[in-house]
């Protein structure tokens, strides 16, 4: 498996800071540390999953309400 790299979407529970590490194999606990605070307390993000949960802090997209009633 020479070269065969995986990159990891984390995300730091500490300061919110999302990363991504590439790593050849499984993500090691010393992948688990924020670059921008240096917590640990860094999770693993799930790709397209919690998307339109709801109540969730929007990221940067181009959700723009179409102006009008939200009752349509
Ligand atoms: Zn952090």
């Amino acid at each position: 498996m020479r070269g065969a790299m995986a990159s990891y979407d984390l995300i730091c529970e500490d300061c919110g800071n999302s990363f991504e590490v590439f790593r050849q194999g499984f993500l090691k606990d010393e992948d688990r540390v924020c670059p921008e605070c240096g917590s640990t307390d860094v999770r693993q993000k799930f790709s397209s999953f919690l998307s339109n949960l709801g109540g969730a802090s929007a990221s940067s997209g181009c959700a723009a309400p179409s102006g009008g009633s939200p009752f349509g």
